[in-house]
């Protein structure tokens, strides 16, 4: 296990050019403003975000919680080297009771929710539905490498709380994060519904480390009258925090709207650098290989109990593949 998060640090580069009008989806812009020390990725997904979604009949709020989830994965996770994993869980008592965004490098996404449907109810925020427990990532950089496990409460807040608590916490970065998921309907082919997200993630690394202090985000259970604790937090991590403030979800969301306007939109006073985006696609990895090896890892008396009119049948929770097997093939006596 090692004590620090896998470094974000951005190396690619690009050649200086006026920001793209045209809007890329289902990709991730890493950004860096040098003048604030300041480096940022921004996410835009549409078809795959979609896709995901689409494969179970997820409730809107479900849907959308569960996107959050997704976003987060892609700005926490894209900076993995190749065949890489991220993984990020939360187990909670809310509706919402499990959720899981497995993100394999360089580009392959795919995720499930599970929820009690009678718990419910309309206008449910994410704080709400996910109720309280824990929100856990593991990052897995191949078969050299140790695996990196952390872990944040989850106490009725939102997945942009939790993330800002686990970088406050755990990784002491300055860090700033924003979700936003929404459907989009368009009007034409038979007028769909189309799930699209955005997010961003600014983080303040500056070279001299006693300029990253923060001050803490809530005054947590202290005695009525007890002073929060008081932090000068550095001219530019202020600055920072106060423009991506002003960013709308409709902006991280608009399919219209480019995410490099977006992010010269934001930062262009102080100077700001895209590199090479990097490409998303939603993608199981199940296989019928995959599930039979699974099944005869299974108990004999596991196995038997699985058969069904003369059957196994195995629905892959991620992707909704259904893969058949006789009673034999499956491994049962
Ligand atoms: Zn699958």
């Amino acid at each position: 296990m090692v004590s620090q998060f896998p470094d974000i640090k951005i190396t690619a580069e690009t050649p200086i050019r006026a920001p793209s009008a045209v809007p890329v989806d289902d990709a991730v812009l890493p950004f860096e403003v040098d003048a604030l020390d300041l480096r940022g990725r921004l996410t835009r997904l549409g078809p795959t975000l979609d896709d995901i979604l689409h494969k179970h009949d997820y409730p809107p709020q479900v849907g959308k919680l569960l996107g959050e989830a997704i976003v987060l994965t892609t700005l926490l996770g894209s900076s993995l080297k190749f065949d890489g994993r991220f993984i990020l869980q939360t187990r909670t008592d809310g509706p919402v009771s499990f959720l899981i965004v497995d993100f394999q490098a360089p580009d392959r996404l795919r995720a499930y929710a599970r929820f009690d449907t009678a718990r419910l109810k309309d206008g449910q925020n994410s704080g709400a539905l996910l109720g309280k427990g824990h929100l856990a990532m593991t990052i897995d950089q191949g078969a050299d490498m140790s695996r990196y496990q952390g872990m944040v409460a989850l106490d009725g807040g939102s997945l942009e709380d939790a993330a800002h608590e686990y970088f406050l916490r755990s990784e002491q970065i300055p860090t700033r994060v924003r979700l936003a998921v929404g459907e989009e309907w368009r009007g034409g082919d038979g007028g769909k519904r189309r799930w699209r997200a955005g997010g961003m993630l600014l983080q303040f690394l500056p070279k001299a480390p006693e300029r990253a202090r923060q001050a803490d985000l809530h005054p947590g259970d202290a005695p009525e009258g007890t002073e929060a604790h008081q932090v000068a937090e550095d001219d530019a991590w202020v600055e920072g925090q106060s423009l991506i403030s002003t960013v709308e979800d409709v902006e991280l969301i608009d399919p219209d709207l480019s995410g490099e306007r977006l992010v010269y939109r934001l930062f262009h006073q102080r100077g700001v650098r895209v590199f090479a985006p990097l490409p998303l696609r939603a993608q199981c990895s199940c296989s019928r290989e995959a599930v039979s090896s699974m099944l005869k890892s299974f108990a004999p008396k596991d196995r038997a109990d699985m058969v069904k009119d003369g059957k196994v049948v195995v629905t892959c929770e991620f992707c909704s593949s259904v893969y058949e097997f006789t009673p034999e093939e499956a491994g049962v006596e």
